[in-house]
């Protein structure tokens, strides 16, 4: 990763991330011996290096030769990347993939990749060594983080808790003394159902007092609620106001779920996939309207490389947005009266021949860049917001199509 990482915005990083990521799925081992290790930043650098020692002495019972060989300069050079780091690994901890991956025609690439501060913490130590690097974990982190409370209940058991991004947390739990449906002899048949009813009513209220101390802190950062429970006790919850009315606001769904416990959280989040896949493209939605409705009624939209990036350069644009599935490239020429000028290729493709639209000339190469690094640091230069806009709804696949994946909503109309 490069040493500006520090001065990069959390979304070209994620950006950076992702590559990375892209890049080493499509790499194979002929054998079990791509490696991986996802050390968290509490682990001490000095206990990893001594596991690796450990996996390199155990690496040469391996039977296959070329196996074992490829196995152990994996190791070697993992160890050689530990050097540089002091006791403990930075931030939020560090990922190291290596291995010789297939090159074709019975070659092989000896791959080292080292990421470090991944965007979330690095949860718990992990080696692995298979024929494919392991970057499902780092994956996990970079699919758009939303923010959800959860609330299981029923009458006697309450939990409630976060979801941030794939991750569900328990954070408290509650259960009540609301007596069952059978009255001890002796008690009155009213008093005994009024007496019920009083108990219930508490326990919802411990519980939405539960809740709101969560999440009312949190209310303008979360992406919404989801209750669970059996029916009829989660709808008699919901129905009766209980919880704080902008939470009341966020619920998004509720679902049937049997248990009440911590694992209940978890029914209730596999519960609400469709849901949230859902909200996780609202908010991309929401941009691609705008964007559509400002092209359609006035001039303060942008799209395709040459205008967005004229428009960026003047400061004009208040988002920039990017389709998630652009993998281009900018190449840069000047032709000998010195007019510059840029190309957008296939990051797989190399570079064309171009010739200059001003003058007729040949224009030389000067550059080749990432298309969004390009335009992205040029947006963090005038303090322009980019938004990564994903393809999994109708607008989102129109910009990567037919916008070349590029647009940009204006602060002011510019003519360009
Ligand atoms: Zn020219």
């Amino acid at each position: 990763m490069s040493t500006d990482a520090e001065e990069m915005s959390e979304d070209r990083r994620k950006y950076e991330f992702r590559k990375v990521i892209e890049e080493l799925k499509e790499y194979e081992g002929s054998g079990t011996q791509l490696v991986t290790i996802y050390i968290p930043p509490d682990k001490q650098i000095s206990d990893v290096v001594a596991h690796v020692t450990q996996e390199h002495s155990e690496a040469s019972n391996i039977k296959s030769k070329q196996t074992r060989t490829n196995v152990q300069d994996a190791l070697t050079s993992i160890k050689d990347r530990l050097r540089y780091f002091d006791t403990f690994p930075p931030d939020n901890g560090i990922v190291i993939f290596s291995g010789a991956v297939d090159a074709g025609g019975g070659q092989t690439d000896m791959v080292t990749r080292t990421l470090e501060s991944p965007p979330e913490p690095i949860q718990s130590f992990r080696y692995h060594c298979d024929s494919n690097f392991l970057t499902q974990p780092l994956e996990d982190m970079l699919t758009d983080k939303g923010l959800f409370g959860l609330i299981v209940l029923d009458r006697r058991e309450a939990n409630v808790g976060w979801l941030k991004g794939k991750r569900v947390e328990p954070v408290k739990s509650a259960s009540s003394l609301v007596p069952g449906k059978q009255r001890k002899g002796g008690q009155s048949a009213q008093r005994f159902a009024r007496l019920r009813l009083e108990a219930i009513d508490n326990f919802y209220q411990e519980i939405a007092g539960m809740a709101d101390d969560l999440f009312v802190p949190k209310r303008h950062e979360m992406d919404g609620i989801l209750v669970g429970g059996p029916s009829p006790t989660k709808d008699e919850f919901l129905d009766g106001d209980y919880l704080h009315h902008e939470l009341g606001d966020l619920v998004v769904g509720k679902f049937d779920v049997s248990y009440t416990d911590e694992s209940g959280l978890h029914d209730l989040v596999d519960s609400a996939q469709e849901v949230l896949a859902d909200q996780e493209v609202m908010k991309d939605k929401a941009e691609m309207e705008e964007f559509f409705e400002n092209l359609h009624t006035g001039e303060e939209a942008t799209y395709g490389f040459g205008p967005t990036r004229k428009n960026l350069m003047m400061g004009s644009v208040d988002r920039l947005l990017l389709s998630e599935d652009l993998r281009s490239d900018v190449v840069i020429y000047e032709c000998p009266n010195g007019h510059e000028e840029y190309e957008v290729v296939d990051s797989r493709h190399g570079d064309p021949d171009h010739v200059c639209s001003e003058c007729g000339e040949e224009a030389e190469k000067v550059d080749r860049d990432d298309v969004i690094d390009h335009l992205m640091s040029i947006a963090e230069q005038r303090g322009t917001e980019t938004k990564f806009i994903s393809t999994d709804f109708e607008k989102g696949e129109q910009l990567h199509d037919a916008f070349g994946g590029i647009a940009g909503i204006l602060r002011y109309s510019t003519g360009v």
